[in-house]
């Protein structure tokens, strides 16, 4: 979280509840007081004590997302969560963000899968890009170059292994490559979390 954004977020909520508030007497204060001459939101009131200029400051914080006093005035209700999701900006989700965040395995398992998802596991072929590495082949088959994709599918052992974690978790299908099996792996977390675990037409391919 980013808590000069939610700070900015409370600050306007402030300004909300100044703006909509008028029953209140610290409220009729400002009013009263500052926003006599103009209003409040235009304000700038030299005087008043420093809590009161961050308060009608706000103003500025509110443009920047497109808010003006009217519509400010208009608000039946002010959410401080929206207001901080509104300064962050609409950003498209990734895609496998749950794969990471709701991941329950070791650490170095989820850290591992973060590095590949980014293309950035130090495999023999990417070392080789900037260091002098004498032997790109596999430690474990020995017989292929090493990369990410053989090192995690394609390799006989990792191979094996696939086959014997899909049996153990009685999943009936045969491990591909590596943009599939994450593709699966973010449609059977989507299904999980919606409470109900779809039936993958892959799953049937064996
Ligand atoms: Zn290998």
């Amino acid at each position: 979280m980013d808590i000069q954004l939610w700070n900015k977020s409370v600050v306007c909520k402030l300004l909300w509840n100044i703006c909509n508030k008028k029953d209140k007497l610290w409220v009729k204060w400002i009013h009263c007081y500052y926003g006599r001459r103009a209003s409040l939101w235009k304000s700038k009131p030299m005087q008043a004590s420093w809590i009161v200029q961050k308060i009608l400051k706000a103003a500025k914080y509110l443009e920047e997302v497109g808010i003006q006093e009217e519509e400010l005035n208009q608000m039946q209700s002010f959410t401080i969560q929206k207001m901080y999701k509104k300064f962050q900006g609409e950003y498209p989700k990734c895609s496998w963000r749950r794969l990471i965040c709701n991941n329950y395995g070791a650490p170095r398992w989820s850290f591992i899968l973060y590095l590949n998802l980014h293309g950035r596991l130090l495999t023999r072929d990417r070392v080789a890009k900037w260091s002098l590495v004498d032997d790109l082949s596999c430690p474990l088959c020995t017989s292929e170059p090493e990369n990410a994709e053989h090192l995690l599918f394609k390799c006989g052992m990792a191979s094996q292994i696939w086959d014997s974690l899909l049996e153990w978790q009685v999943i009936q299908r045969k491990a591909k490559g590596w943009y599939e099996e994450v593709q699966w792996a973010e449609e059977k977390q989507k299904s999980i979390r919606l409470g109900h675990d779809v039936q993958d037409p892959n799953e049937r391919e064996l």
